[in-house]
């Protein structure tokens, strides 16, 4: 496998609504399209930290610099003995998941053609779906974040995962009670309650919700493992899994049972793959994030979603949720609350060039 030429894309697409989470908002969807052509067939990827770095510290900008000055140029005629050495040799070089993340998995894309296989067979799923479920942000108003549930609903999520932040949380959930019943919910808090807040959690149990998603900080982990000894709803760590490392320490503290793998937060498919297999070992339940992402991260998520073992349904939701655009063709849809995955080689979707050229921030060629 050797990389003959990148081209990086960075573009930009406004959202239907603004994304909200406890510690920030943006109202555009940044995506850095990684093309890579090795050996006559090209792969996408895509790096799509979250604008506005309040999720990590990576931002479409650091991410940019990190694959055009750095990563790119230095990947760029490399010969690997295969797919398994591109990937691990990314994983050593300095800088950012969400920089790599791009570059790996359109190796990934790039295998799988190459293999004539769809991307989730060569990741090792025997489904050909993905359960899907609906993230909903913090909202000015209970009423909106009803209003929110009901619009999408209909589309027959398998579950609905409301943000939840200090101030903002029993009340909310009660009302989604009140509302829509016994629907299967949970919460995610991105990591802004502290330890000081247990007996909110422990009220949040009298809801029977599927699991408590970041509620501590990422490093918080002995505190989490306090936390999920108060409570009986599982507590799932999103922010807190970056290496393997951390999931190791997380699981010998018992800081939680459920873990959400983010391909882009790990840096790519052999870390995600690597994080899953240890889950499975230890017998943790697993479920797939997205940050979300466009088309490709998204189809992505969907691909790694369909593995067994992948227990809960994913955050990768239809194009049209979250985007007033997407950059992949056919647009990722989500029918009773499953997506169905290509039988195609590869990623299984094209990419839209006049979308890629609409919605262009930057454009760089990284060649010999
Ligand atoms: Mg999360």
């Amino acid at each position: 496998m050797q990389i003959d030429r990148i081209t990086l894309t960075h573009v930009r697409i406004p959202l239907n609504e603004p994304f909200r989470i406890s510690n920030g908002e943006v109202a555009e969807k940044d995506g850095i399209v990684c093309a890579v052509e090795s050996d006559g067939l090209t792969g996408h990827g895509e790096s799509s930290p979250m604008a506005g770095s309040f999720y990590s510290t990576d931002t479409p900008e650091s991410c940019w610099k990190q694959l055009v000055t750095q990563l790119g140029p230095a990947i760029l005629g490399r010969e690997f003995e295969n797919l398994d050495d591109a990937s691990q040799w990314i994983d050593q070089q300095p800088g950012s998941n969400f920089a790599k993340v791009g570059i790996e998995t359109a190796l990934w894309d790039i295998e799988a053609q190459r293999q004539g296989k769809p991307l989730h067979r060569l990741l090792g799923a025997e489904r050909d779906h993905a359960e899907s479920g609906l993230a909903v942000g913090l909202y000015d108003t209970q009423e909106q974040l009803l209003n929110t549930i009901a619009k999408y609903l209909p589309d027959g999520y398998k579950r609905v995962k409301i943000k939840i932040c200090p101030g903002h949380d029993i009340e909310l959930i009660k009302a989604v009670r009140a509302r829509f019943g016994d629907i299967p919910l949970m919460t995610d808090a991105n990591a802004s309650y502290t330890l000081a807040d247990l007996n909110v959690y422990q009220k949040l149990d009298e809801y029977g919700l599927k699991m408590y998603e970041q509620p501590l900080k990422g490093e918080a982990l002995e505190d989490s493992a306090i936390l999920q000894r108060a409570i009986k709803t599982p507590i799932c760590l999103d922010e807190s899994l970056e290496t393997f490392q951390d999931l190791e320490r997380a699981a010998e503290l018992q800081s939680f049972k459920i873990a959400n793998i983010k391909i882009q937060r790990v840096g790519g498919f052999r870390n995600a793959l690597k994080l899953y297999h240890r889950c499975r070992e230890l017998g943790l339940s697993i479920w797939v994030g997205t940050m979300p992402e466009l088309g490709i991260g998204q189809a992505q998520g969907a691909a790694l979603s369909a593995l067994d073992g992948c227990d809960y349904p994913t955050d990768v939701e239809a194009s049209r949720r979250w985007f007033q655009d997407d950059i992949i063709d056919p647009f990722l849809a989500v029918k009773n609350g499953l997506i169905k995955l290509p039988e195609t080689p590869g990623l299984g979707y094209k990419i839209n060039e006049d979308k890629l050229r609409k919605y262009q921030i930057a454009r760089q060629e990284i060649k010999s």
